[in-house]
């Protein structure tokens, strides 16, 4: 898999800035902010990219779309740029609720030489022959998408295809790249799958969920502070206080390089541990399961077991009214659960009862 950078490197190697400055999306000057992008594949047996640059060059051209990526049945393949960035593309119509043409960027990629179409469906394809052109188109397809979410920011599950525009009610009824990809085992899910991997491997988020149970204590040592986020990544919006330098946290979790203060995580190459970890031995425990052994435990409670020092207590509070029991009985009592622990909630109620009784409330 590659890294975010070797995207941004395979893409601009492979990158040919060639606006077609006739096509009437490139002359209307429109542009848009970008919610995510569509996928398309131009539906017919040309491989050529610049064969697509030519068509789309005119005045008369009803399409246009910011990139076109071809060629990879001569080599690694390319990306003509063919409208600005951030052009208002004309590339998937419009469906019953508008047109993704106002909120994604969009791209054609060729496809290989061989087949013919009935419909949308693609005939006499040669998967084996054309396993290779799919391999180099997937690289580019993979890198250029990375590349295009780290330009604007969108989320991989902007992400999309003509059909999926079509079926969200955004686009025109077309089968792209749903007729295409699949015959190779791909999907636009797996396209998506693929980005997120590579944007999440560099953004430090953590391939393998494990979560280890650990507890020291450590300093702050970044002299800006250390922000404390939401979740283990490093993701705009997600900060919820900075730490000034030389706090220190009780660390409770670890997870591939950061570490749980109580109020969210922090990355902990900014961290100095100042105690030793402590009570580690259990690296199973998760909160769920704490909360089994928590209730279990309280079931345990939850009886008429006492001590006799408070018999008298008991059998007042119990005669005024002020405890009443949890509604089911043991051995024909009332179930008191004596030792069970005294939530507030129970607290001002039973507060209530003793000032109802003393004609307060
Ligand atoms: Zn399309």
């Amino acid at each position: 898999m590659m890294t975010v950078q070797e995207c941004i490197d395979y893409v601009e190697s492979h990158l040919e800035i060639r606006y077609a400055t006739e096509n009437g999306a490139y002359t209307s000057g429109r542009t848009i902010t970008p919610q995510g992008a569509v996928n398309h594949s131009v539906g017919c047996a040309q491989p050529n990219a610049d064969v697509f640059h030519k068509l789309m060059n005119k005045t008369s051209c009803g399409w246009g779309v910011n990139a076109i990526l071809g060629d990879f049945h001569k080599g690694e393949g390319k990306i003509i740029l063919a409208l600005k960035y951030n052009s208002r593309p004309w590339g998937c119509g419009a469906g019953s609720k508008g047109s993704w043409n106002n909120t994604k960027v969009q791209w054609e990629i060729c496809e290989p030489a061989g087949h013919t179409y009935a419909g949308g469906t693609m005939i006499n394809y040669d998967i084996a022959k054309n396993q290779q052109f799919f391999n180099r188109m997937w690289k580019m397809v993979v890198a250029w998408n990375v590349y295009m979410v780290k330009k604007f920011g969108y989320p991989v599950s902007g992400i999309s295809d003509h059909a999926e525009s079509y079926r969200a009610g955004y686009g025109s009824n077309h089968s792209d790249v749903g007729q295409w990809w699949p015959k190779h085992g791909k999907s636009m899910d797996a396209l998506r799958k693929e980005v997120q991997a590579i944007l999440s491997n560099s953004d430090g988020v953590i391939s393998s969920d494990v979560v280890k149970i650990v507890n020291y204590q450590a300093k702050v040592i970044a002299d800006d502070g250390l922000n404390c986020r939401i979740e283990p990544v490093v993701k705009p919006g997600n900060i919820i206080m900075t730490y000034p330098t030389g706090t220190v946290l009780n660390i409770s979790k670890e997870q591939s390089g950061w570490g749980f203060t109580g109020a969210g995580w922090v990355s902990l190459t900014y961290v100095e541990k100042i105690t030793e970890n402590i009570g580690t031995e259990d690296d199973d425990m998760d909160l769920a399961k704490f909360k089994e052994f928590y209730s279990q435990m309280r079931k345990e409670l939850q009886d008429n077991d006492s001590s006799a020092y408070s018999k008298e207590a008991r059998e007042w509070a119990i005669n005024n009214g002020l405890i009443a029991g949890n509604g089911t009985q043991i051995n024909g009592e009332p179930n008191y659960m004596w030792a069970d622990i005294l939530t507030r909630e129970q607290f001002v109620t039973v507060l209530y009862r003793f000032a109802q009784m003393m004609g307060k409330a």
